[in-house]
């Protein structure tokens, strides 16, 4: 399993949600190239106050339909004072005459920590923080719920670290639930990892018209989305073949998405061979049946039984933290954390 973090319910500083003005109609995800040539000087989250350049307001998305989605549990709190004192009784009997304010809370988030089946756990740390950095709300109330940290590449001394997450902030009342991944790209020098560029994912529009197998996904109880990737579904541009993968696996696995299209880096990392992900033709998965692929109390036969039915249900491509005999088949350290499942024209 992923950190077993603490509950902790962060309340963040002020400022309008900027993400919201600027939805992004751009195509596709990062625009950083594996070898990382264009992208390398900004100055970006590492120390935090400002926005990079390089990250667009509009990388918060504010994924409209499942607005209001997680309604935090305010109930229970009457009940708790309620027994405590006659000050709190005598408060509740002028409440039919007084306005009705309902008090909105956020809801608990787990604090994201590497767990112990990590590699490079610090490259990790560095990018997680970078990311709560960059997408916390200001101007509202608002949490950033990191849902993973997964690898889009890790070598020697250069990394790719995806990071969805989910943003809820307060509004008129209302929890509101937005969110991205950001590729993080994270440079080693003596010993220390430290943060170049952030991109933020652009799924792009949402299409007017979507195939069932899209439509299924969405619905889908089984199936946990990141708002990049449920945004990258409604944009029509992820393949059916990986849409009815994930279905017929559903039936078998409860499953944690991580990355499809947005938020992965453009070309394989430190290669110029491009990925299937930004055509809509891969899924990662981070999470099945609530274990994580990473952690080493996941059983591996749930892992490799997970891979083999990728490739049954036809991925041609499938990698993970174990090497399965069969030409489909790979593993290295950047999928340690996560299964891949590639998928041809
Ligand atoms: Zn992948």
């Amino acid at each position: 399993m992923g950190g077993l973090g603490r509950r902790g319910l962060l309340i963040a500083g002020a400022g309008a949600l900027a993400g919201c003005s600027g939805s992004s109609a751009g195509g596709s995800g990062s625009d950083g190239t594996g070898r990382g040539g264009t992208s390398a000087p900004t100055p970006t989250a590492a120390t935090g106050g400002a926005q990079p350049p390089s990250a667009p307001t509009g990388g918060v998305q504010p994924s409209g339909a499942s607005t209001g989605g997680a309604q935090p549990s305010s109930g229970p709190k009457g009940g708790a004072s309620a027994g405590v004192s006659s000050s709190a009784a005598t408060e509740t009997v002028p409440g039919p005459t007084t306005p009705r304010t309902p008090t909105v809370a956020l809801p608990s988030v787990r604090l994201w920590t590497p767990g112990a089946g990590e590699i490079e756990p610090a490259a990790k740390r560095v990018a997680v923080a970078a990311v709560e950095e960059l997408l916390r709300p200001r101007g509202t109330r608002g949490v950033v719920e990191v849902i993973d940290a997964q690898y889009g590449g890790i070598l020697s001394d250069t990394a790719s670290v995806l990071v969805p997450c989910r943003i809820y902030t307060i509004s008129g009342g209302r929890v509101l639930t937005s969110g991205t991944t950001v590729d993080v790209r994270l440079t080693k020098t003596r010993g220390t990892w430290r943060v170049t560029a952030t991109h933020p994912a652009q799924p792009g529009k949402a299409a007017t018209n979507l195939s069932s197998a899209a439509r299924q996904v969405l619905a889908s109880g089984r199936i946990t989305l990141p708002p990049a990737s449920a945004a990258d579904i409604r944009s029509g541009q992820v393949h059916d073949s990986v849409l009815t993968t994930m279905l017929q696996l559903a039936k078998t696995y409860r499953i944690g998405i991580s990355v499809i299209r947005s938020g992965h880096p453009i070309d394989v990392f430190g290669t110029n061979r491009p990925s299937d992900h930004p055509k809509g033709r891969a899924f990662d998965t981070w999470q099945i049946n609530g274990h994580a692929v990473v952690s080493p109390s996941t059983s591996r036969s749930l892992v490799t039984s997970y891979m083999r039915a990728a490739e049954n249900l036809g991925s041609y491509n499938v990698g993970g933290p174990y090497q399965l005999s069969g030409t489909a088949y790979f593993s290295d350290r950047t999928h340690h954390d996560h299964i891949h499942a590639g998928f041809k024209p």
